[in-house]
């Protein structure tokens, strides 16, 4: 732990000595209460994950990305590329969401529910604490020459991470395919689809690297998010603090005991962290807000008999200041620029049609007489179903008065498919005043309208000329 009495935060991430080589990390397990909700949520999103692709809603799994097919499934809903509007904003919506989210709350996001720290807090290494100890245990294991046991533990452990990795892009691969195309797509290897399995594996081998060796330094030198930090948080930012004023000077052998602070440098919330960091230090981009350095303190206040809170949710104004963390107007306005942007996210995807039409003219034709007294047009329809269920729709002309004539089968359409066909649209020749002539179409189901398209009719040019 030297480097922590030093500045060299300053110069170097945490992780890196000062040849510049990996320092290993053995951070303590965290206890508290702060870490039992985390583990609570990331459990939760873990069983979300891995059993997702397994429930169904009507038939469809709970989630289905299949971007071969282009057609995705969420929570019951079905997306087409008709969609892809949708899918744009709700990008855009997250990216604003996540900017501003950040310059409130500080990043934590990162500590309680990135896939990252998931996996890694609450999977990886939960399964290092039970086969090689705690972290003084795994310090030592470590160091150790190879011995029988050693090996054997490595093995085990690395032969279980392997697993879990290549159980987790399996799942990931059965999001896109559906768990019962998964079945038959792993009987068919390694025969068939070989690419497939190549691809599984390369991707094992990634998922394996990341939290078997290379672990914190996503967050701290590779997550462009965790880069950002600089430029989004500001001294209103509410963050994992630790309080200077309360704390320092911390306790030393050279300072008479009434003259500490109440940090008593027992370096716990340094030993849990999972970054390496001393937050002592201040704000610093590798910490991802994971609270472990609060609980860590908490416990330790609890035993010297001082209040909670040396390290807490907090800005650097509001200790610098010696307050409590205020909602101030900043804070509310942008919460509530973010709820705006949640509401119109659920409002855009619940209004969102589940049967899209679209008529138009078909390209090169003109109008037609059809018997004495009308004229026609030709006109392309397109129906998208994005329902669980087959859908049935009828046309109606609302204006001008005059027929459809559809050509070809009635309009009903598979779930999930798109049906195209085409019709004539007949006009009395006294209806049109001009060479084009507005239409406005009903689309009908079950006898309530559920869309009105508008269009246009063409008719000969000596009709402009009449009025
Ligand atoms: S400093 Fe605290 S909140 Fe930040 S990463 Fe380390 S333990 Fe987590
Ligand atoms: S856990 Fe609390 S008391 Fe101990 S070193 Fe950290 S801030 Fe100081």
């Amino acid at each position: 732990m030297d480097n922590f009495q030093e500045t060299t935060f300053r110069d170097r991430p945490s992780t890196f000595g000062k040849d510049g080589k990996r320092v290993w990390l053995f951070p303590k397990m965290p206890k508290g209460k702060l870490y039992n909700i985390r583990r609570i949520i990331a459990w939760t999103l873990l069983t979300f994950f891995y059993l997702a692709p397994f429930l169904k809603i009507n038939g469809d799994p709970l989630i289905f990305l299949n971007f071969l097919q282009r057609k995705f499934v969420l929570f019951g809903t079905t997306f087409y590329p008709q969609d892809f509007h949708l899918l744009v904003l709700a990008i855009i919506t997250l990216v604003v969401f996540i900017v501003l989210f950040t310059v409130i709350y500080g990043r934590v996001f990162c500590g309680w529910v990135c896939p990252q720290t998931v996996f890694m807090e609450f999977l990886y290494r939960p399964i290092e604490y039970l086969i090689d100890g705690n972290a003084e245990q795994q310090k030592e294991l470590a160091a150790q020459d190879a011995d029988a046991i050693k090996i054997l533990k490595r093995i085990l452990k690395h032969s279980i991470y392997m697993f879990i990795s290549f159980f987790t892009i399996i799942t990931f691969v059965s999001y896109v395919t559906g768990t019962d195309k998964l079945g038959e797509i792993i009987n068919s290897w390694p025969q068939e689809r070989f690419g497939l399995l190549m691809g599984v594996i390369a991707f094992t081998g990634v998922h394996y690297f990341v939290f078997g060796w290379f672990r914190e330094q996503v967050c701290t030198v590779v997550c462009p998010y965790g880069r950002l930090q600089g430029v989004m948080l500001d001294v209103n930012t509410i963050l994992v603090a630790y309080d200077y004023k309360r704390g320092e000077p911390r306790r030393n052998a050279e300072l008479r005991r009434s003259e500490h602070g109440d940090c008593i440098n027992c370096f716990n919330c340094v030993d849990v962290c999972p970054t390496g960091i001393d937050i002592r230090n201040g704000t610093q981009l590798e910490c991802i807000n994971c609270t472990s350095c609060i609980d860590a303190c908490n416990s330790v206040m609890k035993r010297v008999k001082k209040p909670s809170g040396l390290i807490r949710f907090a800005s650097e104004k509001s200790i610098s200041e010696g307050k409590r963390v205020k909602f101030n107007a900043r804070v509310i306005a942008y919460s509530a620029v973010l709820i705006a942007l949640l509401t119109l996210m659920i409002y855009l995807f619940t209004v969102r049609g589940d049967v899209e039409t679209s008529i138009n003219r078909s390209p090169g034709t003109m109008f037609q007489e059809y018997g004495q007294d009308h004229y026609s047009n030709l006109y392309n329809l397109q129906m998208v179903n994005k329902t669980n269920s087959d859908v049935s729709i009828e046309l109606k002309l609302l204006s001008p008065e005059g027929e459809i004539l559809l050509m070809g089968d009635s309009l009903k359409t598979e779930k999930g498919e798109v049906a195209n066909r085409n019709l004539l649209v007949v006009l009395k020749k006294e209806t049109l005043k001009s060479s084009n002539s507005h239409l406005e179409i009903g689309i009908f189901e079950n006898g309530i309208m559920i869309d009105k398209i508008s269009t246009s009719f063409v008719g000969p040019n000596s009709l402009d000329g009449k009025k």
